[in-house]
Formats: structure tokens, C-alpha cells, sequence
């Protein structure tokens, strides 16, 4: 049974760097916290379940009591495998917690002493894979509904993002093929609610087709009618932080294929942007990495440019 302590768990977490020396000094600070966040404080056997394990080769492993299964503190998370310590990843988790806009692979290799920007790389994307959550609330009651292109900085191609955005509220975007009336549909279907009422501009996509049974309003306004009293303002204004984001902190370097990964860090971001506290930031982190499923290298690389909730949207339907 997966305990979820996150509400404790984040009061609990350093805000600032000298809490974090010494709140987490040692590896076993680390692994306390750990088990505490994937256990609830006793770890369980992977098998059976048990409570009754022995700790094994110096508190990474723990053997079972009852059936003699040997789980590991990181098998079966996002962390498995990793030849580093708890206290490498921990201090990972609070520098990109502490950044407001986040961190590049480069800058990561800097602060962490990697050498290697490979290995720095492999960091950010298993950490920006524990800033999304599986599953998430939809979003409502009032969402706006708009798409931009996205591109790498003075380079001609771009790259089609869908935006749904509640008014002064959380967004969600997706890296889409196109803007059809069936991409939107799996788009709204996976992230806006049922009954939520939906702004849009005048793209005929946007249509009872692919919002379904949501009362919608199709705005078409002029750009003067838009400065004065932007009907999808929220989706606007967004998108140009976004865009500020991937050229400003990324320097415009993010791969197509990889481009799903950076919204979704993006949106964490500024989907918690009143939540003051690196705590709560970094908990959640900590919390997903227990979470979620090991990704390989192989995965990460071959990770498509298809967005994640469009296949997920189809296999739902
Ligand atoms: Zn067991």
C-alpha cells in the first residue's frame, strides 16, 4: 500500500540552502526522507508486502523477513538504477526547485560538478518526468482554448502547441500535428472537464464536434477589439511566457521530440506560481520520482514527438 505524506512532507522540506545542508547532510537524512515519502516511514517487501525487512549493503536494499524478497530503496521508481546517492538527487531536486524558471542541462552540469552534459541531461528529463502528475484535475469551470506555434530561436521551423487556460488559473499544453477537429477533441476530451464552459477564437475547429456537449464561445474579435478586451487573454499571455521560458532559461535549444517534456515542466511551474515555497515544490518532486515508473535511457531517447496525452486520450476512448 503506497502511502501519500506529501502534505507532511513538504512543511517538512528546507526552503533555503543552509536548511538544506542541514536538514539533509548525510545520505542517510536522504534515505529517512525517502522512505518516508514511498512508505510512509516502514518500508513493505515488493512481493509480499510485509512490514518485517532487514536493511542490507549499508540501507540500500531491504530484505524481507517473510519471503526473503530483496527490494531496493529506488527499484520500481524513477530513480532505479541510479549509481549516485539519495543526497546527489536530493540536492538536484532543490536547485531546480529553487529556480523560479528552471535550470538548463548546462547549468545543472555546472552546479552539480557532472562530468558530463549527457548524464546532466538524463537528470533534467527524469525530474521534468516527476513534474507531471498522472493524474491530474481537468481543468474548469472556465477554460479558454487557443493554439500558438513555438519555435527554436531564429530558426524557421515551428512547432504547433495547444494551450487551455483558466482564467488567472492553472494551464495544460500539448504538443500537437496539427489543429483538427479531432486533435482538439482528444485535447479537450483529456484536459478540459465535461462541463466546463469554453472561450475560443473563431477557428472553425473549435466546434461541437470537438468540444461536445461544453457551452462554448466563439470569439472573433478585431486587434483592436483584442487590445482593449482579449477574449482568450489568459491563453495569450501564457503563450508569451512560454516563449520567453524555452529562449530565456533553454536558450531555445529544445528538441521537437522533447518539446512535450519542457511544456509539461513549464506548466508545473506556472501552474504553482502563487504557491510560495520551495518546500511544496520540491516535496512534490520527491513524491513523483517515488511515483513514477523507471524510465530508461532508451525510453527517454526514443520518447516521440507524438504528445503523451494524445496517445493516452486514444487508448482511453
Ligand atoms: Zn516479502
Amino acid at each position: 500500500m503506497m502511502q501519500h505524506t506529501s502534505d507532511d512532507l513538504w512543511r517538512d522540506f528546507p526552503k533555503t540552502a543552509t536548511e538544506f545542508e542541514a536538514r539533509f547532510a548525510t545520505e542517510e537524512d536522504c534515505r529517512a526522507y525517502w522512505i518516508k515519502a514511498r512508505w510512509g516511514g516502514q518500508p513493505a517487501c515488493a512481493r509480499c508486502n510485509s512490514r518485517r525487512v532487514w536493511t542490507i549493503r549499508k540501507g540500500t536494499t531491504f530484505e524481507c523477513a517473510e519471503c526473503g524478497h530483496q527490494t531496493s530503496l529506488t527499484s520500481g521508481t524513477l530513480l532505479e538504477k541510479t549509481t549516485k546517492p539519495l543526497k546527489t538527487w536530493f540536492r538536484a531536486v532543490f536547485e531546480i526547485s529553487t529556480r523560479r524558471t528552471g535550470i538548463s542541462a548546462k547549468d545543472l552540469q555546472r552546479i552539480m560538478g557532472f562530468g558530463s552534459y549527457k548524464t546532466a541531461w538524463t537528470w533534467l528529463h527524469k525530474l521534468r518526468a516527476a513534474m507531471v502528475r498522472p493524474q491530474r484535475e481537468q481543468l474548469g469551470p472556465f477554460v479558454q482554448m487557443d493554439e500558438a506555434l513555438v519555435g527554436g530561436k531564429g530558426g524557421p521551423h515551428k512547432e504547433l502547441v495547444l494551450v487551455a487556460a483558466e482564467a488567472n488559473g492553472r494551464v495544460r499544453f500539448a504538443h500537437a500535428d496539427n489543429n483538427d477537429e479531432g486533435t482538439l477533441k482528444a485535447f479537450a476530451n483529456g484536459q478540459v472537464a465535461a462541463q466546463a464552459s469554453v472561450v475560443t477564437d473563431g477557428h472553425a475547429g473549435y466546434n461541437n464536434e470537438s468540444l461536445g456537449k461544453r457551452p462554448h464561445d466563439a470569439v472573433v474579435q478585431t486587434k483592436a477589439e483584442r487590445r482593449e478586451n482579449d477574449a482568450v487573454q489568459s491563453c495569450h499571455w501564457t503563450i508569451s511566457l512560454l516563449k520567453r521560458w524555452l529562449i530565456g532559461t533553454h536558450a531555445g535549444a529544445v528538441r521537437d521530440k522533447h518539446l512535450q517534456a519542457y511544456l509539461d515542466e513549464f506548466a508545473f511551474r506556472h501552474n504553482r506560481r502563487k504557491t510560495n515555497g520551495v518546500g511544496r515544490i520540491a516535496a512534490r518532486v520527491i513524491e513523483q520520482l517515488v511515483l513514477h515508473k523507471p524510465l530508461t535511457m532508451r525510453k527517454l531517447i526514443d520518447e516521440t514527438r507524438r504528445c503523451r496525452w494524445f496517445r493516452s486520450a486514444q487508448t482511453a476512448a
